[in-house]
């Protein structure tokens, strides 16, 4: 297994320094859970944590700011594709994009402010996170889940790969469960049980180019739209580039509703992500 330079060195920085991985939920579609965490840390992340719980904070702020101003048409920053493409083909509409940052940033920033001396590295579906990364100094480096895995490979041929005593098989803290489906298609109203504070025709949801620019038109015909859901991937993240699965997008988004089921059963005591962990963290979009 060949290994880019740009891939080696950022492998040789996991073995060497203190670094956290911000595993994407949808890792379940490519790989099995607990045992991605025993082969994070093999490579050499000291801490790993996912997204749920960042979602749970954004979740938390589109409710509040669906509330605060019930005229605002508000569009969900999370896809940094979606946002980019609103940039691009509807600049007119940049305005309606929320200020909030994308899970992986606020993670990361919330990471960076408890452990101000490691590295974040995000694991993940999706190519747009890597010029994301670049754009927001929390995310020191953006891989998918193709290069996660060639980097195991690489690393248990070339002497990286390190097995440990007394292994932790669990996510470190900040842990969430219900919004484990973040990656799904409608995630982000289902999660934040928009149903209370909107009704059905005031919310659109939209995966997939052409059902976006549809959603869009719609959006911008009709003001009563107040919440545009969407994600530039067809399915959602689970259908992200980065994904090695040849599987159809229903059985990934089984995948990912099986480990969230799972999951709600779990006990899981210390690593639960409370609110007031966060409570001085900025959400903000740069
Ligand atoms: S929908 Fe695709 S482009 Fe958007 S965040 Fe998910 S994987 Fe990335």
């Amino acid at each position: 297994m060949e290994l880019n330079t740009e891939l080696i060195d950022v492998l040789k920085t996991i073995n060497k320094e203190k670094v956290i991985c911000l595993l994407a939920p949808s890792f379940v579609v490519d790989f099995k859970y607990p045992k991605i965490i025993l082969e994070l840390r093999r490579i050499g992340f000291n801490k790993i944590v996912e997204l749920t719980y960042s979602a749970k904070l954004i979740n938390k702020e589109i409710h509040k700011q669906i509330l605060e101003n019930k005229k605002k048409q508000y569009i969900c920053g999370n896809c940094p594709s979606v946002v980019k493409y609103i940039e691009n083909k509807y600049p007119e509409l940049k305005k309606n994009i929320m200020d909030i940052a994308s899970p992986m940033v606020i993670m990361a920033r919330f990471m960076k402010e408890k452990y101000p001396s490691h590295i974040i590295v995000f694991v993940g579906p999706c190519f747009s996170k890597k010029q994301e990364a670049k754009e927001n100094k929390e995310v020191d480096y953006a891989l998918t889940f193709k290069e996660i895995n060639d980097m195991f490979l690489y690393a248990k041929k070339n002497g990286f790969y390190k097995k440990q005593e007394n292994e932790n098989k669990h996510f470190d803290k900040f842990y969430n469960d219900y919004t484990k489906i973040y990656p799904l298609s409608g995630a982000v109203a289902e999660t934040m049980n928009t149903r209370e504070i909107l009704k059905p025709e005031e919310m659109i949801i939209a995966d997939g180019i052409k059902e976006i620019d549809k959603a869009i038109m719609k959006f911008k015909e009709n003001k009563k739209v107040r919440f545009l859901d969407m994600l530039f991937c067809t399915g959602g993240c689970v259908g992200g580039p980065g994904i090695i699965s040849t599987e159809t997008i229903e059985q990934r988004e089984d995948r990912v509703i099986h480990y969230r089921d799972k999951s709600k059963n779990e006990k899981l005591g210390k690593n639960f992500g409370k609110f007031k962990y966060a409570e001085n963290l900025s959400l903000k979009r740069k």
